[in-house]
């Protein structure tokens, strides 16, 4: 080796020494708002993190992964210049030593937030359930009764809110909670979740839910900070097809409790509805008239119709299809006027779903008839079909997703991550698609459509208050829910007065500025682009340095910023506005700009 190649080393070697330090212990006359994520290297659980990557980033929030020997290594007041809040998620925190819950709480008493989710500090490096869990004294929660209960230290169990108002706290909508404030899934009831035996340790723990074994999510003042336990594995539950815990939680946890500033999840920052209609058959030739006739179709509420084209239904030949070349043609070009035209499935409605279910098709064939619906529609609006439900549901994933990939949708309704946000949904640990958008149904406890409602015996009433209830759900958490029928649902005059006093409500917001109701595709298009956003918010001297930039273009990207950081008064570039609701700004940005830097004056603390 030569000689000038060993000092090279050296160099080398000194360089990324003083860098590291720098980024650990220098700076400290700044802070860096953001989440810290902390995790086990030897932890191999990818689906777990990229999980809870997929949903921070969708949801805009600034954040950075931390090993637990690099957390260790700072002083918890020191961490609160990189963190404000801290996160232990599920599966990739299990044996990390009991210092990182001496610097937790460190962090916490000197004004930090922090979560510990499920199964965080539960072992010893052998991977040896603990004698007591290392964040316990933090949460005023016992969470690791293993040396007790043995095989009943874990167990499954339904999740119960102490009420209505804690499950909205914690952002669930309306739709998912039973009357008795149980979490519920469309169509089985009850949600059933793995959940640790627990008890509380600390009456200054304030449980918010529990299993009929102990608190589950709870909330527990620390110095000038507080914890936050999570029992059920968000991360896990992401990962295999189920978004909305993880999502509402962390959204109350960062945005309510920790009150960082972010992005927000939808275009100009505002409550956004899709609304769904799905056209099977020739019974539609007489209920989208009806649907027209009693002005339940209206200018300016976006509609989105998703149509199966061909002329039959159950079996080739019946001629029970809606048939959009033929019979149904003159409505396709009637109702374009109210919304976009999206695809329901491969030609036959209920034919392609049945085949579909019993994996009687092969992927030829799927696409084939994906693609010939498609053509059919596009023969007639005009435009590209992009977005896609599933007939009866039946949405093999990862497998259909990837046709619809091939065919250049980004857009599609589903059955999973039932009543949460648009998101890239996973299936078996992995993100089905970087490049289609999963739009999961909202339901109305163990129903969707207005059909199966009335099957379920719901009032006019409940269907009301449900509709209502999710209209104010979007707005007030400014995101984004579909909501689905068919218009053969509407067959009742009870139904269709009940959905008409919702849109008269929809109307109102609309003129207020306060919603959106647009097809999945102006939403897909949007946090596609919002999730390549690079953001930061950083504290310097007596200013707030907000920094954006995205290649594809920042427009309608809204930042949220908690009013207690910003000084009373401000100006803003005339490239971006601002409203401020309750306690928060929000700042919409509106040319096309690739770069942003905001420099506001930041509130005296
Ligand atoms: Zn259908």
């Amino acid at each position: 080796m030569s000689k000038y190649f060993k000092w090279l080393l050296l160099l080398l070697a000194i360089y990324l020494i003083w860098n590291r330090c720098a980024h650990l212990f220098i700076a400290t006359n700044r802070v860096i708002a953001s989440v810290g994520l902390v995790y086990d290297p030897g932890a191999a659980d990818s689906s777990v993190r990229n999980a809870y990557e997929s949903v921070l980033q969708e949801e805009g929030i600034p954040h950075r992964w931390i090993s637990y020997h690099d957390f260790i290594l700072q002083d918890g007041r020191d961490q609160l210049h990189r963190f404000q809040a801290l996160i232990f998620p599920d599966a990739l925190c299990r044996t990390i030593p009991i210092d990182v819950a001496s610097r937790a709480k460190q962090f916490a008493q000197c004004g930090g937030k922090v979560l510990v989710v499920f199964d965080a500090g539960t072992r010893d490096r052998r991977g040896h359930y603990r004698k007591k869990g290392i964040f316990v004294n933090l949460l005023g929660v016992d969470y690791v009764q293993y040396d007790r209960l043995r095989n009943a230290a874990y167990l499954t169990s339904h999740l119960k809110f102490n009420s209505a108002a804690d499950a909205a706290y914690w952002q669930i909508p309306p739709g998912k909670v039973s009357p008795s404030n149980e979490l519920m899934s469309y169509i089985y009831g009850p949600m059933n979740f793995s959940v640790p035996a627990t008890r509380l340790t600390s009456s200054s723990t304030r449980v918010y839910a529990s299993s009929p074994f102990g608190p589950v999510l709870s909330r527990r003042p620390v110095g000038k900070g507080e914890a936050v336990w999570i029992g059920i594995p968000l991360g896990a539950l992401k990962a295999s097809g189920d978004d909305l815990e993880l999502r509402a939680f962390l959204r109350t946890f960062v945005e309510t409790i920790a009150e960082l500033p972010h992005l927000v999840p939808s275009p100009r920052g505002l409550g956004g509805l899709v609304i769904d209609w799905h056209v099977d058959y020739n019974g539609e030739w007489i209920w989208l008239p009806s649907m027209l006739s009693h002005h339940l179709v209206r200018k300016g509420i976006h509609y989105e119709f998703d149509v199966t084209a061909g002329p039959d239904n159950n079996h080739p030949g019946d001629g029970e299809g809606f048939d959009a070349a033929g019979r149904g043609r003159p409505l396709v070009k009637e109702i374009m006027h109210y919304g976009w035209i999206g695809s329901h499935g491969g030609w036959l409605h209920n034919w392609f779903a049945h085949n579909l279910e019993r994996h009687k098709l092969s992927r030829r064939e799927i696409l084939h008839l994906v693609q010939i619906n498609d053509e059919c529609l596009q023969n007639i609006t005009g435009y590209p079909i992009i977005s896609y439900a599933a007939p009866q549901g039946v949405h093999p994933q990862p497998e259909m997703t990837e046709i619809l990939q091939q065919l250049g949708m980004c857009a599609y309704y589903y059955t999973g991550d039932a009543g949460s946000a648009p998101n890239r949904t996973f299936y078996n640990g992995r993100m089905v698609s970087k490049k289609v958008v999963a739009f999961p149904i909202m339901p109305n406890q163990n129903t969707a459509s207005f059909y199966e409602m009335g099957e379920k015996h719901f009032s006019t009433q409940e269907i009301e208050t449900w509709l209502d209830g999710t209209m104010k759900y979007v707005i007030k958490q400014r995101t984004v829910r579909l909501i689905y029928s068919h218009p053969h649902d509407l067959n009742t005059p009870q139904l269709r007065h009940a959905f008409s006093h919702f849109i008269d409500g929809v109307q109102v917001e609309l003129r207020k500025g306060d919603l959106q109701v647009e097809p999945m595709y102006v939403y897909a298009h949007f946090l596609l682009r919002l999730v390549k956003t690079r953001t930061s918010f950083t504290r310097i001297k007596g200013e707030w340095i907000v920094h954006l930039s995205n290649p594809q273009g920042l427009n309608d990207v809204c930042i949220d910023m908690p009013a207690a950081l910003l000084q009373k008064s401000f100006t803003l570039p005339a490239t971006v506005s601002s409203r401020k609701t309750g306690d928060h700004w929000l700042f919409t940005i509106l040319p096309d700009l690739q770069d942003l830097t905001l420099q506001l004056p930041a509130a005296k603390n």
